[in-house]
């Protein structure tokens, strides 16, 4: 049996009648740079969400850098924020010239610990920016009492947190705004690159959407520098087919999850719990081993693909050499490197593949 990591193949051969369809309906239209699919989608995902406003990107790269201009965070400013998460968090407080304040994680959950966060505020703090990490919704609450008592503005990075919930409710609208990706591999993910912002301000709604469009309202006449980051109207109309399925993928994963959480219960590996307060989409299923790159060779071995996310935190990546950190400085991040590894958890996974894994796992570890 052959377990790979993802299966994108599978759900796009699934989907293929239905995104066949929308991408004709799209060339017929020419509608390619946003357009009434982006339009139709971007309203279908503020429903998703809760938020008032969704303004659609061409990455969710670009989403989290129009974040940082919303906010007005330039040189000089401080943004409080996680090391342990895929680099583009960061990116966007680089591109504006302001700096990262990165803060440790805690040992469970992986998100920024809020415990730790108070110490990091300076004058110049301007923003926290925490991430669901792997779906699974940081401490909000905590995180968003220490906001308020500094006045200082929340922004969620929930590129991988498409449909997860805080309290029963969908992340996404507890900060001033929220950055989504739809990268093929995410829970939802474009026919190519995608991203998008949500929030319940107007103001920085009508913002975005000018900044998007070479920071312009009426055209050629610019108001502000601005990028292209406008979303395809093809990436529109896939997201806008795919979105129909979010809910019973985010279902699938959990359920997938729940059941790793059993059938690996009694191996010596650290499993991914939730918080009471958190329902996670399982993006990724992330376990910790100490002997963690034997345990991926072998399962290697037998033909099941697994991951790093991620092998090294930011604070030790070269290219924030700059910042002037060293090992040592955030020891749950740098721990949590060395010790993860990536399952395949995806709505296609069979289950005969799902118990696959988990036999091959308690072979290794004896149990
Ligand atoms: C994927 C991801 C991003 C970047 O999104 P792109 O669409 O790839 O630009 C940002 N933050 C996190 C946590 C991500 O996982």
């Amino acid at each position: 049996m052959k377990v790979p990591y993802f299966d994108l193949p599978a759900q796009i051969r699934a989907l293929r009648p239905e995104l066949d369809a929308a991408i004709a309906r799209t060339l017929d239209a020419c509608s390619f740079c946003l357009g009434p699919d982006v339009a139709e989608f971007e309203r279908a995902f503020a429903a998703f969400t809760g938020a008032a406003h969704c303004i659609g990107y061409n990455s969710g790269t670009s989403a989290l850098h129009v974040a940082m201009r919303l906010l007005n965070v330039g040189p000089g400013d401080e943004v409080i924020t996680t090391p342990y998460t895929f680099v583009a968090t960061s990116w966007a407080i680089a591109y504006v010239g302001a700096r990262p304040v990165y803060v440790d994680i805690d040992e469970q959950s992986m998100n920024l610990d809020p415990g730790l966060v108070e110490r990091a505020i300076t004058p110049r703090t301007k923003v926290v920016m925490p991430v669901h990490l792997y779906g699974h919704p940081f401490a909000i609450d905590p995180l968003l009492a220490i906001c308020r008592r500094h006045s200082l503005p929340l922004v969620e990075d929930a590129a991988q947190a498409h449909g997860a919930r805080y309290r029963g409710r969908p992340v996404g609208t507890f900060g001033e705004l929220a950055a989504y990706s739809f990268y093929p591999g995410k829970n939802l993910g474009a026919c190519g690159e995608g991203g998008a912002l949500v929030t319940n301000r107007a103001d920085y709604a009508a913002r975005a959407r000018s900044l998007r469009e070479h920071g312009s309202n009426v055209r050629y006449y610019h108001d502000e520098v601005g990028y292209n980051y406008r979303m395809e109207g093809i990436q529109g109309a896939v997201l806008g087919v795919k979105l129909r399925h979010l809910p019973a993928w985010n279902a699938a994963r959990r359920r997938l999850a729940l059941r790793y959480h059993e059938l690996l219960a009694g191996t010596p590996l650290r499993l991914p719990r939730e918080t009471p307060d958190a329902e996670s989409v399982y993006h990724l299923y992330v376990v910790r081993h100490a002997a963690r790159d034997r345990l991926r060779e072998y399962l290697s071995g037998r033909g099941i693909g697994t991951a790093l996310h991620y092998p090294v935190p930011l604070h030790l990546q070269k290219c924030f050499a700059d910042l002037g950190y060293k090992p040592g400085n955030f020891p749950v991040a740098e721990r949590a490197a060395r010790e993860c590894l990536s399952l395949p958890i995806y709505p296609e996974l069979t289950d005969e593949q799902h118990a696959f894994v988990a036999a091959a796992i308690g072979e290794f570890t004896g149990w």
